[in-house]
């Protein structure tokens, strides 16, 4: 079985990006796996903090441990926004592939002295482990927002990205490139997309030569997501999108039948609807669509 970074570095070559999904629960789990399994391509499920702690850290391990090994099937497991070490040093006792580790909301040279700090008790523990240090801005919270956050003055600049790859030594990056966590009303609907600085994506690669996450990228036009790969992004982050199917999906099982109590005849009908969403990205980060 290839590791993570065996994938991501094949990913790159052929200049396609690795979807990653969160999973709050085993229907999202497996809503993702049938669709990368029907695709045959890689894929990374991931759960943060509070993911976590309602899945169970060592619980979500198991469950993708076995699945990968099951299948001898390419799935594997980020913590993703870890925002202490504790967490990040369960997740990796608990078998994860990778951590983002997320100290974005400190000062740069505080949050570098601590990832560097992070990332030397996190290979002690696992040196295949990979660990994705954050800078900038992109906000908090994949859900529905009011209002969208001005995010203009939190840009990684690729000076600062190439100082703090380098001083660090992460694996991976996640800047702020015009992408958001969460999504608007509007984009929910389909009317608004978001848009990326296509061109700062590409002077950061060049910058720092590091693989690179585009976080929070439910709602972006697909034409600006197939030029953001192209300029190097090699990871990219579903969740918002995942969690309006969740809902839109359980309840259109609900509907089917009011008097219907036995979980996997409703249930199937919120996979579907997961499914579907993972499946059009993963076409998309592929080049199979
Ligand atoms: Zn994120």
């Amino acid at each position: 079985m290839l590791s993570l970074r065996n994938v991501l570095e094949q990913a790159q070559k052929r200049a396609v990006a690795v979807g990653h999904f969160n999973i709050a629960d085993f229907i999202m789990l497996k809503a993702v796996f049938a669709a990368a399994q029907e695709l045959q391509v890689p894929v990374i499920v991931g759960a943060s903090e509070g993911e976590r702690k309602f899945l169970g850290t060592r619980a979500v391990a198991a469950l993708v441990h076995e699945l990968r090994d099951e299948f001898s099937f390419p799935i594997f497991l980020n913590a993703d926004h870890t925002h202490s070490l504790q967490g990040a040093i369960e997740a990796a006792h608990a078998g994860f592939d990778s951590v983002v580790f997320d100290l974005s909301a400190l000062a740069m040279q505080e949050n570098i002295r601590q990832t560097r700090e992070a990332i030397a008790q996190l290979k002690a523990i696992n040196p295949d482990m990979l660990v994705e240090g954050e800078i900038g801005d992109i906000g908090t919270g994949s859900e529905i927002h009011d209002f969208a956050p001005d995010l203009t003055k939190g840009l990684t600049s690729p000076a600062e990205a190439r100082d703090f790859v380098q001083a660090t030594g992460v694996d991976v990056l996640a800047p702020a490139v015009g992408n958001m966590h969460g999504m608007l009303q509007s984009m929910v609907q389909g009317n608004v997309k978001k848009h990326l600085d296509l061109a700062r994506i590409a002077q950061i690669k060049a910058s720092t030569g590091s693989l690179l996450t585009l976080h929070g990228a439910s709602g972006t036009a697909d034409e600006d997501l197939r030029k953001a790969i192209a300029a190097g992004i090699n990871i990219v982050h579903i969740n918002t999108e995942m969690r309006v199917a969740w809902r839109r999906g359980l309840e259109a099982g609900l509907a089917q039948d009011p008097h219907e109590m036995v979980p996997y005849k409703v249930l199937p009908a919120a996979i579907e609807s997961i499914k579907q969403v993972a499946t059009s990205r993963l076409k998309l980060f592929n080049k199979l669509a």
